[in-house]
């Protein structure tokens, strides 16, 4: 079939409908930036900036030790493709929600309006904050400075901070990470004063004002910035209100060490919860919701930094493999069409998840220093992220389906979501995730290079950046070129300011059983699949190091038998000719529904082998055309048929059709094609 046409036929449809109607211009930043673009900018409001706020700061005793450390926001600027893809999020909602969306417009509480005051705020500033830093755009600091400069003028006067209109904890534990990157980018005097103010008002307030619901389950997500905090001040308070926190927050490693959702959550049960009034907020709502699993995979890394237990740090590998067991999908994520829903692949995953997904992921790698958890954060970063919004940015889904069929009104299988759930628009369903994806790609960033606790820089995934840090007391500047995960070829530069020995910690993925290193063209010894290899050397201006990663098609065995295909970090679905229809115009965004316009239902033969060929990177490699395919053999499987616009569960061995011969299927990143089939069912053997 004729792939390209399925594709560029969605482009030039979205193109003459006119979805964006400030169309995007990517601009292209060549990426060069000197080591003085991170010096600090003078804080607003006269205050002054912190000393040394840019430096690496590791946990202090008692904290635990751990293996790597995240850079300082701001540290890492992202080039090639990825800074082009960050350029597409400014260009769509990424940079404009603001100018469409009345919930963070001008009336927003958190500049002091009437208007929502609540999540959404710290939402958007989450992530809005990074880009406009990572893309050194004027505008987008303004805007972001707008929001926090009301946050830090207008603390109450009892250490709360925030909307006169609530006083719930949780709105805040987003906006504590907000603040913290401000002070990483600024080093504003204003932050650390605000902070300790507000914890020691809270170590005060939680005996008689415990954390309630979804703050109660999200506990581990401020315990990040109180850690973050106590390695800047040592306060001894901040220890006391860690141990509190987790005392009233949920026990999430007690709930998966005896775990007991292991199917499709049933609606009817969740329904009779919440019509129990309040125990639904205290209750099986709660602990089976997506997005709360997805923030609980910090939680007992980050608690271990208290705790200084092994068996809390490790206990994230538990999570994962119960997630995974009970309700994985092929995309790195775990059902959860608001609730836990098993492993049939069209079931949904809601952005929110995803993006919270990686966040935990990225400080769950730092902490536990683990290979495997990167190689976790590309998949989801490279497949499920890109493959839920339109290439533009100007819209996204609250749910998406590995196998997804049609995008449309019709009802779902979901467990409890609604039937707008996946189509993509401004705020389909319910609009927390059109707040909170900003963070998505800009907190990917920041994570792909990490201060390792001996001293040394380690590559925790690999995407184009450059990196501005200290090492050793030396400034040293590092390019990493590369076109992954679309080629395998990793090329890094080094540019210290003068020659300083230390460790080069590289990630090598899971999937690449012989990965070549060289060091200024020298092969070295490269490490396991699934750990990080070792460089120690004295490195001086212009040292180069050169991986070629060994990825090969791989068929995944998952629901029913079903079998997905990857190649290295992506995931590789069948495109679905796309028919887009605008069903409303909203603001300078619009809704669509999208429907098939070719056949779907094929399978393929147990041991099918895909081919990959690689073709010309595009502009945005995730809006295609693929810069990789992979050609599998594929036979109709006429019985396998979809109802209400879901894909029947993928079939156990199904019969191929008799009278149609079997077709060469292409396949493409699972991100370029928004109607897809990732899992495909494995064709019975004749008898
Ligand atoms: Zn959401």
């Amino acid at each position: 079939m004729a792939d390209t046409d399925v594709l560029t036929g969605r482009r030039a449809f979205i193109r003459a409908a006119g979805t964006a109607v400030a169309a995007p211009v990517l601009s292209f930043g060549g990426g060069a930036f000197a080591a003085g673009a991170f010096a600090a900018v003078a804080p607003n409001g006269g205050s002054t900036a912190d000393a040394s706020f840019h430096s690496v700061v590791f946990p202090p005793p008692p904290l635990a030790k751990q293996p790597f450390q995240l850079l300082p926001t701001g540290a890492i600027k992202p080039t090639g493709w990825l800074r082009r893809q960050l350029q597409v999020q400014a260009d769509g909602l990424g940079g404009h929600l603001d100018e469409t969306w009345p919930d963070v417009g001008p009336d927003s509480g958190w500049l002091g309006g009437k208007g929502e005051s609540w999540e959404r705020g710290p939402y958007f500033l989450d992530g809005l904050l990074p880009l406009a830093w990572q893309l050194d755009s004027e505008p987008l600091k303004s805007k972001a400075r707008r929001f926090i400069d009301w946050t830090l003028d207008h603390p109450w006067p009892d250490g709360m901070f925030g909307p006169r209109g609530n006083d719930d904890w949780w709105p805040r534990m987003v906006m504590l990470k907000v603040l913290t990157q401000f002070h990483e980018l600024t080093g504003d005097a204003r932050v650390i004063p605000l902070m300790t103010n507000y914890f020691v008002h809270q170590l005060q307030a939680l005996p008689a004002r415990p954390l309630r619901d979804w703050g109660r389950m999200r506990w581990q997500d401020e315990l990040v910035s109180v850690v973050w905090l106590y390695s800047r001040t040592s306060d001894p308070r901040l220890l006391e209100l860690a141990k509190l926190l987790q005392a009233q927050g949920y026990d999430w490693q007690g709930m998966f060490a005896n775990f007991p959702f292991k199917a499709k959550v049933d609606p009817e049960a969740i329904k009779k919860e919440a019509g129990a009034g309040d125990a639904f907020m205290e209750d099986i709502g709660l602990q089976v919701h997506g997005v709360n699993n997805a923030q609980a995979l910090k939680a007992s890394p980050v608690w271990s930094q208290v705790s200084g237990k092994t068996a809390d740090r490790e206990a994230v590998h538990h999570q994962l493999a119960m997630l995974d067991q009970y309700h994985g999908l092929p995309n790195g994520m775990f059902s959860a069409d608001e609730h836990l829903a098993g492993r049939n692949p069209s079931q949904g995953v809601e952005l929110c998840a995803v993006v919270e997904a990686m966040y935990s992921l990225e400080l769950a790698l730092a902490i536990t220093g683990d290979a495997a958890i990167g190689d976790r954060l590309e998949r989801i970063a490279f497949n499920a992220l890109p493959g839920t919004f339109t290439d533009d940015m100007w819209a996204h889904q609250y749910d998406q389906q590995p196998n997804q069929v049609e995008s449309s009104l019709h009802r779902r299988p979901w467990t409890t979501n609604g039937p707008e759930a996946n189509l993509f628009g401004l705020d389909p369903h319910f609009g927390c995730c059109t707040a909170n994806f900003h963070q998505g790609w800009p907190k990917f960033t920041a994570s792909l290079w990490m201060a390792t606790a001996d001293g040394g820089l380690a590559a925790a995934a690999y995407a184009p950046c450059e990196v501005a840090t200290t090492v050793r007391g030396v400034p040293l500047r590092l390019e990493q070129a590369t076109d992954y995960p679309f080629r395998q070829q990793v090329r890094i530069t080094l540019h210290p300011e003068s020659p300083v020995a230390f460790p080069l910690r590289l990630r090598i993925p899971g999937w690449s059983p012989r990965t070549a290193i060289k060091v200024n063209g020298q092969s070295v010894a490269a490490a396991a699949p699934g750990s990080f290899a070792t460089v120690e050397r004295s490195w001086k201006a212009g040292d180069t190091v050169e991986l070629a990663f060994d990825a090969h098609p791989v068929a995944e065995a998952g629901f029913n038998g079903s079998h997905s295909f990857t190649f290295g970090a992506l995931v590789f679905s069948l495109p679905i000719r796309e028919n887009w229809v605008r069903w409303r115009k909203r603001g300078l965004t619009a809704d669509w529904q999208v429907y098939p316009g070719s056949r779907w239902n094929y399978g393929v033969s147990a041991g099918a082998r895909a081919v990959a060929s690689e073709h010309a990177l595009p502009v945005s490699p995730f809006a295609g055309p693929p810069p990789l395919t992979l050609a599998v053999e594929g036979r109709p499987v006429p019985a396998w048929k979809a109802e209400e616009g879901a894909a029947d569960p993928v079939p156990a061995q199904p019969k191929a059709a008799v009278d149609e011969p079997a077709t060469i299927l292409t396949l493409v990143p699972y991100a370029v094609a928004k109607l897809r089939i990732t899992s495909f069912p494995v064709i019975a053997s004749p008898s």
